[in-house]
């Protein structure tokens, strides 16, 4: 049996993600802020022998070593993480307050690159493993009042680059999903650039979070021997459309 962890895992792709997984037959640790433990309550009672859920705070190290020395003294390695954490502010660039970029890049970037550090440094010990990260379409293109989210998702997609170069010879395959909008989560449901993009897409509709959450499993699972470095786009064509 595997062991997977996904940060983020309470979440609305998060959860998508962590079901994915469970299906697939893994052990998974779903690592997410303390007040989400509720929200994964489900999960975590249908599955008792294999879902295990660990309070864990991007902001706060001291959170992430600890939730990474439980994975480990669990004993049985990490073969896949998943990171699906995020926060978003939406504002126009030159009225964005510093507090609401510290935020964003406090757990969309530093947070979640602490994170990987942890994840890599128990597959680089047990010989490799599969990292994904749920970036965003934004870390392509974008939309107005968005610089701080894009950027973060951005800086996602550069290290996912660049972990597949570094980690690649520890037997480490790194790869990104960058999902446009999805149905549940931090999107706006009834926003106006929800409304445009579903426009612009081919397909006429968001996504689902289980659409998403397949994307990911097939980056994650064993059978992916030699994909690595990419970003996988899940938006219904919108990114190729003029
Ligand atoms: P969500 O808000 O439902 O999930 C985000 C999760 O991150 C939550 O469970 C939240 O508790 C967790 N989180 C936030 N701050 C944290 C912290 N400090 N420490 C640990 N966990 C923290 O949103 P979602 O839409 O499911 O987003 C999941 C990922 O997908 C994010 O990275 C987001 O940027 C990305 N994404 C979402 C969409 C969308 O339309 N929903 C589109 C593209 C990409």
């Amino acid at each position: 049996m595997r062991t997977t962890a996904v940060i983020g895992g309470a979440g609305g792709i998060g959860s998508a993600i962590v079901e994915q997984l469970l299906a697939a037959g893994d052990f998974v640790h779903v690592l997410d802020l303390e007040e989400r433990r509720a929200t994964a309550a489900p999960l975590v009672d249908a599955w008792p022998q294999r879902c295990a859920f660990v309070g864990c705070d991007l902001g706060r190290p001291e959170d992430i070593s600890a939730a990474f020395a439980g994975i480990e003294a669990r004993g049985a390695g990490l073969d896949v993480f998943v990171s699906a954490a995020g926060v978003i502010q939406r504002g126009p660039f030159v009225e964005v307050p510093a507090d609401a970029l510290d935020a964003m890049l406090t757990v969309n970037v530093r947070g979640a690159y602490q994170a990987l550090q942890a994840a890599a440094r128990l597959m680089m010990a047990g010989g490799g493993g599969r990292i994904v990260i749920v970036a965003s379409a934004h870390g392509l293109r974008t939309t107005s009042e968005r610089s701080a989210y894009a950027m973060c998702k951005g800086a996602m997609l550069a290290l996912t680059r660049a972990l597949a170069v570094e980690l690649g010879p520890h037997g480490i395959l790194v790869n990104a999903v960058a999902p446009g909008p999805v149905s549940v989560g931090m999107q706006d449901a009834e926003s106006e650039s929800r409304r445009r993009w579903q426009a612009a897409t081919p397909l006429g509709r968001v996504a689902e979070a289980g659409e998403v959450a397949r994307a990911v499993a097939f980056l994650a699972c064993a059978e992916n021997t030699f994909v690595s470095g990419e970003t996988l786009v899940v938006d219904g064509g919108a990114n190729v459309s003029m």
